[in-house]
């Protein structure tokens, strides 16, 4: 143990590593983190906020976590908040998410009346609605075109991410969770089905237990051991618009491209997705293009808009767009929780209890199963 205290040692500490150490803490565990560089730096630091349930009437195992996740996020912010003294913005304002095509529309009807039967009420209004290019102009008097209509979410939510994971920091270190930083884990040394000490900086971190949410460095670290890494980087760029008048009330999407924005005159838009990028964290004229082409397509107004910075992340990706989620098959000790992909932001809460339910008592909610990492021989 690392001074004879540490019962679990967390490697990354982004979002899902952040929130993980945060819930083992509270639950009386000594945790250390250990990061490489600075804890909310990496891929979280990318991500837009945007928290949109899944629509979709027959929704996956992970589209149900991720729903689940979103319908305690507010309940999340507040006892994070209170935890650590630092404020974050949460706001549900809707996401409005225009349709292009007939069959787009028969298909959001279906969503529609599956949201209103089963996901949680929010006041009077219906959880989620169909407009008709006549009513858009009614919700989004910006938005230049919308021929087939949209469908209005009003469990959409956003969380301002800079603060997120400036709170989460906070409420690790009031928890007594150590914060190792510039910190790069090299090889986790094991005897027999166990690991004993994770190495980094020439040092040896020994713990009782590991839990790996180092995102696309999960096969570094991974190696040597029986665990099958199929993390890998899916390149995103972003960038962020300022207006002085309101050009949008909701998050608005439209295909690829997405609208937060904020009140402060702010706009986040996202995203490029390039699979094939590798570690490349350049933005291109292309990407920035695809963006703003996007962008002032549907909000003409937003040409006027002041382009204050552009972006690009690395999104942690496991198989099928899936997380890998749970214990390792061969190793006793190790758990690892990486790979969410789009929708980290979103999964954090209940990555992060699910992730110190597991490593304390053993015990995988329902559903986790298919997330559950394989050994290489699998
Ligand atoms: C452009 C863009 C927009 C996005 N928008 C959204 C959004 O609107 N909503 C949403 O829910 N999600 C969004 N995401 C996705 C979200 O950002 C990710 O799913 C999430 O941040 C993953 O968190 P993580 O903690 O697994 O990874 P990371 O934040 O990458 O954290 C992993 C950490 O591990 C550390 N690490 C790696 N290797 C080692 C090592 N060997 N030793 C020690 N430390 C190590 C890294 O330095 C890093 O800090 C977006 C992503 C991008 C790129």
């Amino acid at each position: 143990m690392v001074n004879g205290a540490t019962d679990v040692i967390v490697v990354g500490g982004g979002v899902i590593g952040l929130t993980t150490a945060w819930q083992l803490a509270q639950r009386g565990v000594s945790v250390t983190v250990l990061e490489q560089g600075r804890c909310g730096q990496a891929a979280s630091r990318a991500a837009l906020g945007a928290l949109w349930p899944p629509p979709m009437a027959h929704a996956s195992a992970m589209q149900q976590m991720h729903r689940q996740s979103l319908w305690g996020y507010e309940a999340f912010i507040q006892s994070l908040q209170s935890a650590s003294g630092v404020h974050v913005e949460y706001q549900r304002r809707g996401k409005l998410e225009l349709l292009n095509s007939t069959d787009a529309v028969r298909t959001a009807e279906e969503q529609c009346a599956a949201a209103n039967t089963s996901w949680p009420k929010l006041g009077d209004k219906p959880v989620m609605e169909l407009l008709t290019d006549q009513q858009v102009p009614q919700y989004e008097p910006e938005i230049a075109n919308a021929p087939h209509g949209a469908h209005l979410c009003r469990w959409s939510g956003q969380v301002n991410v800079d603060q997120l994971l400036e709170s989460l920091v906070r409420a690790c270190i009031n928890s007594g969770v150590r914060m190792i930083e510039a910190t790069r884990v090299e090889r986790l040394e094991s005897a027999a089905d166990r690991v004993v000490a994770a190495h980094a900086n020439g040092q040896r971190f020994v713990a009782d237990k590991f839990v790996l949410c180092a995102g696309i460095g999960l096969p570094t670290i991974s190696a040597g051991t029986d665990l099958a890494p199929p993390v890998t980087p899916v390149k995103g760029q972003a960038l962020l618009l300022r207006v002085q008048k309101e050009a949008v009330r909701h998050i608005v999407k439209s295909g690829m491209i997405f609208l937060v924005p904020w009140q402060d005159g702010r706009i986040l838009v996202g995203s490029t997705t390039e699979p094939k990028a590798g570690f490349d964290l350049t933005n291109t004229a292309e990407g920035i293009a695809f963006l703003i082409n996007g962008a002032t397509q549907i909000v003409p107004a937003l040409k006027a808009a002041v382009v204050e910075r552009v972006w690009a992340g690395l999104r942690p990706t496991g198989p099928k767009h899936h997380p890998v989620m749970g214990k390792s098959p061969a190793l006793s000790n190790v758990f690892v929780c990486a790979g969410h992909f789009k929708i980290g932001i979103g999964l954090a809460p209940l990555s992060g209890k699910f992730m110190a339910e597991l490593v304390l008592t053993g015990r995988t909610e329902p559903g986790m199963e298919t997330f559950a990492p394989k050994s290489l021989s699998q």
